[in-house]
């Protein structure tokens, strides 16, 4: 078949090589259906409202190599901290002010520097002041001590995140040394499961080495996994990275184009596949497009957002990717700017906890 004249099959029927195909057209009168088809499925499936979700990044401190991180252990040049109790909770109030109705606690991964008891003791007291959803993005806990998942859960957490990064094993070592394995972070999200976590995981876009069929192939695992929520965003080399290094060095390792097109493109398949996750706007994705990055997002698919509620003293050091920390305006700013965003393009504020459609 000609390349222009792929028609959308209709989304349940979505194969390997459609996915393909979408992923690599660059044809307007291919794109145009496939926008229109994801903000429809999510239309229908997910409904007007974006959710917000205050993200507090609780600990930059990590031991883990992760090749694409900034924050990760090698990284010799930032300042490590852990914020305190009592500036989460500060955190935490200012989310219940701007009414989001879930929080993201996200953090570099140290069992010595975020012990299963500490994390455990900030969950009930937030749950002490507080009703909103609350999701860990703790990364995986050494030696699969599920105790700790188990302790959080039972605390009162309620969702977990850890993205697979790439379905390709090879690729995803590469990102990852030192890591048993991408079947032990699948194994990872399906004991989360098991828990009564909702499960969120996802990809970057673009980074040295990813294929196009494997980028299709992570959006289909999306739909083997039955993720609650998906975050995919496009992988920005960072300067201290292995990864951001290679970037600059290997233009020929590039395959998939880390840019906004190609993440709005993954964002609308991924909505097609998915039609009943929760699929933010990513912050990666704003960053590469700071004025019209969130809404693009929003009208291809995603119906969340993910605010940053983090003091900013600790924002800047949170620099998983460079140039994070300067999009970040003060949260007062940023809320106010953020919600005329959301009612500018017809879409409404999120009440409540905006849980997974998926038993529903
Ligand atoms: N330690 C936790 C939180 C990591 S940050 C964990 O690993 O789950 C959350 C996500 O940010 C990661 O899963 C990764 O997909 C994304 N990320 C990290 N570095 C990035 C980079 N350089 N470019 C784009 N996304 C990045």
């Amino acid at each position: 078949m000609d390349k222009n004249s792929i028609v959308i099959p209709d989304w349940e029927f979505l194969t390997h090589e459609d996915i393909l195909q979408l992923l690599r057209s660059e044809d307007k009168n291919v794109l145009e259906p496939l926008w229109q088809q994801a903000d429809e499925v999510r239309k229908r499936f997910v409904g007007e409202e974006v959710h917000l979700r205050g993200l507090i990044e609780v600990s930059n401190i990590c031991t883990e190599q992760c090749a694409y991180c900034g924050i990760r252990v090698k990284n010799p040049h930032i300042k490590r901290y852990r914020m305190t109790l009592e500036e989460i909770l500060e955190s935490v109030r200012m989310a219940q002010r701007f009414g989001y109705g879930s929080l993201v606690l996200q953090a570099g991964e140290s069992a010595a520097v975020m012990p299963t008891d500490w994390v455990t003791e900030v969950i009930k007291e937030i749950r002490k002041i507080s009703d909103q959803a609350i999701t860990l993005s703790l990364g995986e806990r050494p030696e699969n001590d599920w105790q700790a998942y188990r302790d959080w859960f039972s605390a009162g957490a309620n969702r977990y995140l850890i993205r697979f990064e790439t379905s390709n094993p090879e690729l995803f070592q590469r990102l990852h040394p030192g890591h048993p394995g991408l079947e032990r972070r699948l194994f990872a999200l399906k004991k989360l499961r098991e828990i009564g976590f909702e499960i969120g995981s996802g990809v970057m876009i673009g980074v040295p080495g990813q294929t196009w069929d494997d980028l299709a192939n992570d959006i289909e695992l999306f739909r083997t996994l039955e993720l609650d929520m998906i975050g995919v965003g496009p992988f920005l080399p960072h300067p201290e990275t292995p990864l951001g290094r290679e970037f600059h060095e290997n233009p020929e390792r590039r395959i998939v184009p880390n840019n906004e097109e190609m993440t709005l493109k993954t964002v609308a398949l991924t909505r097609l596949v998915c039609p009943k996750a929760n699929i933010p706007a990513t912050t990666a994705l704003a960053c590469i497009d700071r004025s019209m990055g969130h809404r693009n997002g929003l009208a291809r698919g995603a119906n969340v957002i993910m605010p940053n509620v983090t003091p900013e003293k600790y924002r800047q050091l949170y620099e998983i990717y460079p140039s994070k920390a300067s999009t970040a305006e003060a949260a007062e700013i940023f809320d106010k700017i953020l919600k005329e965003k959301i009612l500018s393009i017809g879409r409404k504020i999120g009440k409540g906890r905006g849980n997974s459609m998926n038993k529903k």
